[in-house]
């Protein structure tokens, strides 16, 4: 846990920010966020950002010719984090779901910024090697977040 606080010590947290990559953990990340927003009363936002083009999630999310490609991809990710916020059973009226598109280890710490959110959810697949402890997305977000980020261990990918 990073802790980078300037409210007082034991002011509970206000707007907790789930950074969910689909294409892996996600649940976990939700599962421990919705605990600590509910824990503290605090709003929830889910967000994912697509920052590759096209996905290698799933070879079926393929737009049909009259849509958008990105478009598509943002409603898709948009119902995946809706059904993780529901199998986490993040409560309706404190939750959001949003999806960015850009590169996730910034995007991620400057819609914490905008939203006025006091702690960052991310996972961490480690140990990285080289002396690294997080990989690039968990890294970028800790070095630029506003705010408190918990790094939810996450299984050594092989
Ligand atoms: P990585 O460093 O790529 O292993 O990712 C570590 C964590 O960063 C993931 O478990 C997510 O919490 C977050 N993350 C990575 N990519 C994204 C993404 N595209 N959108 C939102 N969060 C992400």
């Amino acid at each position: 846990l990073v802790v980078k606080r300037t409210a007082p010590e034991a002011a509970p947290y206000r707007q907790v920010l789930a950074a969910v990559d689909l294409a892996q953990e996600g649940e976990r990340i939700v599962t421990r966020a919705a605990r600590i927003a509910s824990l503290h009363g605090a709003a929830l936002t889910l967000l994912h950002v697509i920052d590759s083009f096209p996905v290698d999630r799933s070879n079926t999310l393929i737009a049909p010719e009259d849509q958008d490609p990105l478009d598509y991809q943002r409603a898709d990710a948009l119902h995946h984090l809706e059904a993780l916020a529901d199998q986490a059973r993040v409560p309706q009226c404190g939750r959001e779901v949003a999806v960015s598109a850009r590169k996730a280890s910034r995007e991620i710490p400057l819609i914490a910024a905008e939203r006025e959110v006091d702690l960052i959810v991310t996972g961490a697949h480690g140990p990285h090697g080289l002396g690294r402890l997080l990989g690039s997305t968990a890294d970028g977000i800790v070095h630029r977040a506003p705010c408190d980020v918990l790094v939810v261990r996450l299984p050594t990918r092989t």
